[in-house]
């Protein structure tokens, strides 16, 4: 079965008189328990096509299909709820609260805040007995972890990561890589959009984005 289904997408941003075709027809699945990797020059879309399968945003034309549900006939609410029960967003520059420690960061987005919960997926990740740090007490690699285990709060089917290792070196990035490994190996799909052919080289498949269209 699909997680995810896009099909004949188009994303067209408007920039005063001028238009951008983002996204420009793409048609795209993705089977439960894939671990996908989306290459392509800065520019080719990669962001915008996360940004639709995370129901950040919705095509300007074209169907999103989440778990067979067609997510532009639902609400706002239960789009809202579908993104943050089911999503699991990963970013390039970690986007931790700094005045939180690491435990608090996870419980953010709960439905129900659950210290216990929270440190289980901190030990899950490897920051044992790291729950009280703040940001600034952890190392690039730990943070991306806390950012890990945020994306875990609310035990998503889907993981979707933007850059995850484009700050880290080459030990750190291996590191994230083989817990998003893990995590998949748990059941979880993944898209990572990444520059590091190192970091493509974890998933089971790369595609390549050029000008709004996937190729591969
Ligand atoms: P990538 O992630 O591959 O770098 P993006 O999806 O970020 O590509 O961008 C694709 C195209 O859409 C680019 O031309 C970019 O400038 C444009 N774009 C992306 N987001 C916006 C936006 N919010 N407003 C206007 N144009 C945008
Ligand atoms: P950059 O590519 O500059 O490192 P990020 O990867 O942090 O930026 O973010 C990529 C996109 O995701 C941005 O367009 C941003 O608006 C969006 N974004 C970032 N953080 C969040 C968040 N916590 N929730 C929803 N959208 C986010």
């Amino acid at each position: 079965t699909d997680i995810i289904e896009i099909k004949e997408a188009w994303k067209t941003y408007k920039m005063g008189a001028e238009e951008i075709n983002a996204l420009q027809g793409v048609n795209f699945k993705l089977e439960e328990k894939s671990f996908l990797a989306v290459m392509g020059p800065s520019g080719s879309g990669k962001s915008t096509l996360l940004h639709m399968a995370g129901i950040l945003d919705l095509p300007t034309r074209g169907e999103v299909v989440l778990q067979g549900k067609n997510v532009k006939e639902l609400s706002g609410k239960e789009q809202a709820k579908l993104r943050r029960t089911k999503i699991g967003f990963v970013f390039q520059r970690f986007n931790l609260l700094s005045q939180l420690t690491a435990e608090e960061n996870v419980m953010l987005p709960m439905i129900k805040p659950d210290k216990e919960k929270a440190r289980k997926i901190l030990d899950r990740v490897g920051l044992e007995g790291k729950y009280d740090r703040l940001p600034t007490q952890l190392s690039g690699g730990e943070e991306q972890r806390v950012a890990i285990a945020r994306a875990l709060a609310n035990d998503p089917l889907l993981i979707l990561a933007d850059e995850p290792t484009g700050e880290l070196d080459t030990a750190n990035s291996r590191m994230i890589m083989d817990l998003l490994t893990n995590l998949n190996q748990d059941g979880m799909s993944i898209i990572i959009v990444t520059h590091d052919p190192m970091a493509a080289e974890y998933a089971h498949k790369t595609v390549e984005m050029r000008d709004g269209n996937i190729y591969g």
